[in-house]
């Protein structure tokens, strides 16, 4: 009974399931999503699982059942890592879809794949696999997208997190507001939410109670940011006041939080809203010159494009005037080479269907 999750070979029997699962909590299921396993030591990490999970969990409040088809979600899937992944090298969804069964929940799996005896049985079976199944973990084969879909693998919360999650969507809200404030710089939340399905909802409970423990963030990094580029966007120059309040200058982040980017005043930039926005979405980049960058899948009527971004294109950007304030190339060249758009994006359906 035992041994047959790879991830899960020490108190996974059918028993503990059952039993211990009866009591999970709303804690439990927070610390749960607090501590995903990531894997930030690789070479490129990137909040696949979070994604995955905001998914998952957009689909509980609309009603939808436990388990999703891999077929069903692989275009969402795929469409919100290629926006928000850091430009993953495989814009796909199979990885958390498969791999967020090794995470736990108390005592339990947060996460099942339905039917997984049956699975393993197939994989016994089917000529591509019978042999490769004797040396490497069955969830290492069923993990590719052909595979997904030719087994017709679903996949999902497993049952004790689901109702609980279902009986309760103040805890998605709290769960899905965490899982942004640890992974994702503020400009993109609304964003995120609304692709998920999580916004309105979101947005009236939070005006409703204060229930959401925002991540502290360090008031001074603002200030310094602020004060180093006086006021003043580095990328336009605005830097219009009402008195003696900015109107929309804000402190960004240049690496972002999740991945080491620091509170300091050499990870920051003031820009505009529509320019924070922009460097976080990745519609543009700083070069090792100090140069804006422009991608090219920025587009929208000629004379707005013209006006804020591609008249912008090459120029220096202000620096502040203390040399150490100045952007570090590292957290520029991170930027450019998670967040920003350069690359052509790779057609959805990379492989054949099944
Ligand atoms: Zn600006």
């Amino acid at each position: 009974m035992n041994d047959r999750h790879p991830f899960s070979k020490k108190s996974d029997s059918k028993k503990s399931d059952s039993k211990g699962d009866l009591g999970l909590t709303a804690e439990d299921l927070l610390h749960a999503f607090d501590h995903l396993r990531q894997n930030r030591s690789a070479k490129r990490p990137s909040p696949h699982k979070p994604l995955m999970v905001l998914l998952a969990l957009g689909r509980i409040l609309r009603g939808d059942r436990r388990f999703m088809a891999y077929s069903d979600i692989q275009g969402p899937g795929t469409s919100l890592i290629e926006d928000y992944g850091l430009n993953a090298r495989q814009p796909d969804p199979c990885l958390p879809f498969t791999h967020l069964s090794g995470d736990r929940a108390g005592q339990g799996r947060l996460w099942e794949i339905r039917d997984w005896d049956e699975i393993q049985r197939r994989l016994k079976e089917d000529p591509a696999t019978r042999e490769k199944i004797e040396h490497q973990s069955p969830l290492m084969l069923i993990r590719s997208p052909s595979r997904l879909k030719k087994h017709d693998v679903e996949a999902g919360f497993t049952a004790p997190v689901y109702h609980l999650l279902k009986g309760n969507h103040r805890l998605i809200f709290q769960i899905a507001r965490r899982l942004l404030d640890k992974e994702f710089p503020e400009t993109l939340h609304a964003d995120i939410l609304a692709r998920v399905g999580l916004d309105e909802a979101l947005d009236e409970m939070d005006h409703r109670e204060a229930i959401v423990k925002r991540r502290p963030r360090d008031p001074r990094f603002r200030e310094e940011v602020l004060v180093a580029y006086g006021y003043r966007c580095a990328v336009c120059d605005y830097n219009i006041r009402l008195g003696n309040t900015s109107l929309g200058v804000e402190a960004a982040h240049i690496r972002w939080h999740a991945y080491r980017g620091p509170d300091r005043i050499d990870n920051g930039l003031a820009l505009c809203t529509i320019h924070h926005r922009a460097l976080d979405n990745g519609a543009i980049g700083i070069d090792e010159g100090m140069r804006v960058m422009v991608s090219d899948h920025v587009n929208g009527d000629r004379d707005s494009c013209e006006r804020y971004f591609h008249r912008f294109r090459g120029k220096e950007i202000h620096l502040p005037y203390n040399a150490d304030d100045r952007p570090d190339p590292d957290h520029l060249e991170w930027h450019l080479d998670r967040v920003f758009r350069s690359r052509r994006r790779r057609p959805l359906a990379s492989e054949p269907l099944p």
